[in-house]
């Protein structure tokens, strides 16, 4: 099997943030082969990822054998290095990976949860992210919350907080998990003020608190914080793991496999923190790309409710009473009506070089 053609394009569907920096732009990626079968992945980067896409990784594979993989993710990497390595590049490659992936299921006949050992159609617990407190009805429905809190940093943070804590607390009961996210807004000093108020409602971990290079600030908190931290949506590759992982900074990491380098990378950075002990909760874990990997190499399971703008994605399955179900289709599971793309104004360029 030799591929034919790599195609990329930034669909922009109902409800979607028109750009990349509230979506991270998210991007899809088709490769073609020339025994008519086509794989799907997303990747990130926006109109920026299209171009790397379409004018540098694609001549790398075009008329290799879509196998190994792995051996594929090597050349790309290497065909970015002076610009990459971090960033848009990475996001672009892992939409191209995980478009391998999912021909590698799609060649074998399997869905690629067992292709990792996993089982089709095994149920993964979810967790739901929650930007404005826990609704009466999401409380219902879930049993796992994580709150998005906008507190910047400062000694006005930990009441804020814990004032959403409470409120969270009480909206789903004491039995539920309860999570923190702070997006990198805060420094050391506000993440341990906030910490010791929060505490005692029982939360699961605190999550980006500082900007992922502050290495020094997280070597503090590994040290100081009561509450386990979480992090590395916003790090890349297995080689930007490292150092997380080696120095325990993050007792959950969160890589995002649509941004992190693709599944190629997610299953090196799982095998890292498993060796070390550490908890691994992919970013978005419930969306179809990483959810294979989620059932598949995870004893105790838990997914990321995935982002409400992503409604283009065909194949995506819905979360019902607190979990979700992995595909059974060979592949990823995923589908797309190529014509029907949501806002793709120029239909020739996603279909040529
Ligand atoms: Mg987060």
């Amino acid at each position: 099997m030799r591929i034919t053609n790599v195609r990329a394009v930034q669909p922009i569907g109902p409800g979607s943030p028109p750009d990349w920096r509230t979506s991270l732009g998210q991007i899809l990626v088709a490769v073609d082969t020339d025994r008519g079968l086509t794989g799907y992945g997303v990747g990130g980067g926006g109109a920026a990822g299209v171009h790397v896409v379409r004018t540098v990784l694609r001549d790398v594979v075009l008329g290799r054998s879509p196998e190994p993989v792995e051996y594929l993710w090597q050349s790309m990497y290497h065909a970015t290095l002076p610009f990459g390595q971090k960033g848009l590049a990475i996001m672009a490659q892992s939409g191209v990976d995980l478009a391998l992936w999912d021909l590698r299921g799609k060649a074998a006949g399997l869905p690629v949860v067992e292709i990792l050992g996993g089982r089709g159609g095994a149920s993964v617990p979810v967790y739901v992210t929650v930007w404005d407190g826990v609704t009466p009805e999401q409380a219902s429905a879930h049993r796992a919350f994580k709150l998005h809190v906008e507190q910047p940093a400062g000694r006005d943070a930990a009441d804020g907080v814990a004032a959403a804590v409470t409120q969270a607390r009480r909206a789903v009961g004491d039995d539920a998990l309860l999570m923190v996210d702070a997006w990198m807004r805060w420094d050391v000093e506000t993440t341990l003020a906030v910490a010791e108020r929060i505490a005692p409602f029982g939360i699961e971990w605190i999550e980006e608190p500082l900007p992922p290079d502050d290495l020094a600030g997280y070597a503090r908190l590994a040290e100081e914080c009561p509450l386990p931290i979480a992090g590395g949506e916003h790090e890349f590759t297995a080689a930007g793991f490292a150092p997380l992982i080696e120095g325990r900074l993050h007792q959950v990491l969160q890589p995002d496999v649509s941004w992190c380098g693709g599944l190629t990378e997610l299953l090196k950075i799982y095998a890292a923190a498993q060796r070390a002990g550490l908890r691994v909760c992919p970013h978005r874990g419930a969306e179809i790309w990483a959810l294979h990997a989620v059932a598949a190499l995870d004893d105790q399971p838990l997914a990321e409710s995935g982002r409400p703008w992503m409604t283009w994605i065909g194949g995506q399955p819905a979360i019902s009473e607190g979990s979700i179900k992995v595909p059974e289709a060979p592949g990823l599971g995923v589908h797309f009506d190529e014509d029907a793309l949501p806002g793709v104004t120029d239909p020739a360029a996603w279909q040529a070089k």
